[in-house]
């Protein structure tokens, strides 16, 4: 019997949870549940310059969001302690030295290799001192690093689940810190000692970590360690096929969060770039079927593509056809608070969605499109003026103000039977009753459903906004 999958998802709390990061969260996350095993958020904050406080708390509210639990959760600074005493051991055993270098000499020797065209390895200078010259460096108060002693022309390969077999040579890379001279450790080697102390048994991340893998690699083999699985997702690149960046618009979970996309649709999306599901065609899953069905030998080797207008489309269709109304409607009203629109009578807004649903895919979208249903008063712009004089408004106007005042129609087609009722006795064409009420009971000529809106709003309302365009026809 093989071991428990543990994964972990370790970001920096350097800025918003990119798209990128965040399919990598659920990629792991999918792993491991798919497998029955654990899954770690990790905050990976031993930077103390660029880690912040607020990004992580972001971080992990956009990952609740999302839909992510996790099983353990850690931080790396507060485990100095525990990497400490890994950095003694690889001083102990040899793995390691003190590097005196100071940043000019290091400065220097990355010129030199420019100059000569080649690529920079540190020149080894401070791996042969004794320990007596350190002993006096170190009395003398010199600062110092610590290196870790990379063996000479070595193939580190490993198979790698996504991207296959990767071999790299120890020559592409010299004598790397561990620990800066400031006393705080490295990524590549606090990276292997949480890997490895907190059991992960597969370590799931981004392609741009490949050439740290080797450095890795060796630091597993000098600790003696057990190597992890790796898999390196291939990266999102942009329409324009380069790298998904700002450049390319919004490129945070936040953003999309902000802007109402639902986050079923994000999760859905976002796993669909770079994997494949097993059953051609289907595209629409929920957590719990990507669950059953998400295996890493179904990621693809090669970047995928982001494309905003499918991720846009999806989300109509999670609005429309996926959510139960009662979702939706917890959801739509901070979005419509927040434009200032009334929205005390929770059930009128689950009406006014039960009949508006779909017609939006984001609830930006939503915010615009039903503002005729919760203002209490609508502009009417003065071009439109004319064009209601010209259409003889006030005749269908005020005939359809008397006929819902006997009675007020209730549903869609209540409206419509009215309207075509007025057409009749007035002798008109239906756009000659449509669009005067289009007009004032939205200010636009475009919009949601007119008849949907009469059957909706209430009779108080309607005759207000009627009234004041009979008004001024008069
Ligand atoms: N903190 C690293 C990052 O955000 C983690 C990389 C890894 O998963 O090993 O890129």
């Amino acid at each position: 019997m093989g071991k428990k999958v543990k994964t972990r998802f370790a970001p920096s709390p350097t800025g918003y949870l990119h798209l990128g990061n965040a399919r990598t969260a659920i990629f792991s996350y999918l792993f491991a549940r798919h497998n029955n095993g654990g899954f770690i958020l990790r905050i990976e904050d031993t930077d103390k310059e660029r880690s912040k406080k607020e990004y992580e708390e972001m971080l992990i509210d956009d990952l609740r969001w999302l839909g992510l639990d996790w099983d353990e959760f850690y931080r790396q600074s507060e485990r100095f302690d525990i990497y400490r005493e890994y950095v003694n051991k690889l001083l102990e055993s040899g793995h390691a030295y003190p590097c005196f270098c100071t940043p000019e000499e290091l400065e220097k020797e990355r010129e030199e290799a420019k100059k000569k065209e080649i690529p920079y390895r540190y020149s080894g200078k401070c791996r042969d001192l004794t320990p007596e010259e350190v002993e006096k460096l170190k009395r003398e108060g010199k600062p110092f690093a610590i290196r870790f002693k990379v063996p000479e022309n070595r193939v580190i390969a490993w198979k790698d689940l996504v991207k296959g077999s990767i071999a790299i040579n120890t020559d592409d890379f010299g004598d790397f810190v561990i620990v800066r001279s400031d006393g705080s450790p490295t990524y590549n080697f606090v990276v292997v000692v949480d890997d490895a102390l907190m059991g992960i048994t597969h370590v799931i991340r981004g392609e741009d970590h490949i050439p740290n893998t080797p450095k890795q690699i060796l630091i597993y083999e000098a600790l003696g360690f057990n190597i992890p699985e790796f898999a390196h997702l291939p990266v999102i690149l942009g329409e324009d096929r380069s790298k998904l960046s700002k450049r390319h618009g919004a490129v945070s979970v936040r953003a999309y969060r902000e802007e109402g996309y639902m986050p079923e649709a994000l999760f859905n999306y976002l796993c669909l770039l770079g994997w494949s599901p097993p059953e051609e065609g289907k595209e629409i899953f929920s957590k719990e079927e990507l669950i059953k069905i998400f295996d890493l030998k179904d990621v693809n080797d090669s970047p995928a593509v982001f494309n905003k207008d499918k991720l846009k489309w999806m989300n109509g269709v999670y609005i429309r056809e996926v959510l139960p109304l009662e979702v939706l409607v917890e959801r739509a009203i901070p979005f419509l608070e927040r434009a200032g629109y009334d929205v005390s009578d929770k059930e009128y807004v689950k009406k006014v969605l039960s009949y508006t649903r779909d017609s939006f895919e984001t609830l930006s979208e939503m915010v615009e499109r039903l503002r005729p249903f919760f203002v209490d008063d609508v502009e009417i712009d003065d071009e439109y003026w004319s064009f209601l004089e010209d259409m003889k408004a006030y005749d269908t106007l005020s005939l359809f103000l008397e006929k819902i005042r006997e009675k007020k129609p209730e549903t869609p087609e209540e409206v419509k039977k009215l309207v075509k009722e007025i057409q009749k006795t007035l002798k008109v064409k239906p756009p000659q009753v449509w669009k005067p009420l289009r007009i004032a009971l939205t200010g636009e000529l475009e919009g949601v459903g007119i008849d949907i809106l009469i059957a909706v709003l209430p009779l108080e309302k309607i005759e207000r906004r009627i009234e004041k365009v009979l008004k001024r026809l008069s």
